[in-house]
């Protein structure tokens, strides 16, 4: 199993007879991803490509891999699907690919390819708790992972106890802080955690910077269920005290939360976008009617 291209935004690369891609990172680092698997594979080819949601930044180079291996079978959930072929949603990865590739040029994070994102359709549509046969010793099993997104499938591969959970678990930023990725149900993250946590995982994915193994998997597992806990308190604190004004939560957690942080960190934009999207899911399970 390899991390190709920037930690930040990985693709994942498990090679074998059949080799397997998993999510295709940001456009702008589309040659760094190639390069990195023709590395590995030189003249072999990736044969599926595994999408576990559609976010800007996990399907960047998707269409780029698909012509550049026209028998790569890309791979998602139905609603991943539905989501990619909406020109709303085209419209908006193709304008955050755009702003990534500027941020990381301003930064100088390395070469950036210049062209724009390109939408794409699914050749395989995945079903929860389908597992599929690749080659000889090598299985995905997909699992239904909402709560980040409602298109969400975490990846397993049993022989290999490997788990491509992306931000189904917390992401590890910088300085070791825990950020929980529940951004439009919280109960439903809470539940998925606790399914993952149920799998044998030797090896442990993460959506962004980290890759987690042995004993440490599962202590990443455990502590993303804790993290999200704790961040619904401090957000119920928040909001209470802001009388349900989500603006003003959000400022609250972000000077508790992001402003102490050393960088490099999620952009500040990004950052704020996120933390709406999280108070509001908490801001709904707080006024949803008890019954
Ligand atoms: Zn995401």
């Amino acid at each position: 199993m390899y991390v190709v291209g920037s930690s930040a935004t990985p693709v994942y690369l498990l090679d074998g007879p059949k080799p397997i891609l998993f999510d295709a990172g940001l456009t702008a680092f589309t040659l760094q991803y190639e390069a990195g698997i023709k590395e590995i594979l030189k003249t072999r080819e990736p044969s599926y490509l595994f999408l576990t949601h559609s976010h800007f930044d996990h399907i960047g180079a998707a269409s780029y891999f698909k012509k550049l291996w026209p028998e790569l079978k890309i791979a998602g959930s139905e609603k991943c699907g539905e989501i990619l072929a909406k020109p709303n949603a085209v419209k908006l990865m193709t304008d955050l690919n755009y702003e990534a590739a500027r941020g990381i040029k301003e930064m100088c994070l390395g070469p950036v390819y210049e062209s724009p994102f390109e939408p794409f359709e699914l050749d395989v549509i995945v079903q929860p708790g389908q597992t599929m046969d690749i080659s000889s010793g090598v299985s995905v099993s997909v699992i239904n992972t909402p709560g980040h997104t409602w298109d969400f499938m975490a990846y397993y591969i049993p022989e290999q106890k490997i788990l491509v959970a992306s931000e189904a678990v917390a992401t590890y930023e910088s300085g070791g802080y825990l950020q929980p990725e529940f951004l439009v149900d919280f109960d439903a993250y809470l539940d998925s955690i606790q399914t993952i946590e149920k799998l044998d995982t030797d090896i442990l994915c993460g959506g962004h910077h980290a890759v987690f193994t042995g004993a440490d998997a599962a202590k990443h597992i455990r502590r993303s269920f804790n993290a999200a806990n704790h961040y619904l308190s401090m957000a119920q604190k928040f909001l209470i005290q802001e009388k349900g004004d989500i603006d003003r939560a959000v400022a609250q957690i972000k000077a508790e939360e992001w402003d102490p942080r050393p960088w490099p960190k999620q952009p500040e934009s990004a950052y704020l976008l996120n933390t709406w999207q999280r108070v509001n899911t908490i801001s709904r399970r707080m006024n949803k009617p008890h019954e």
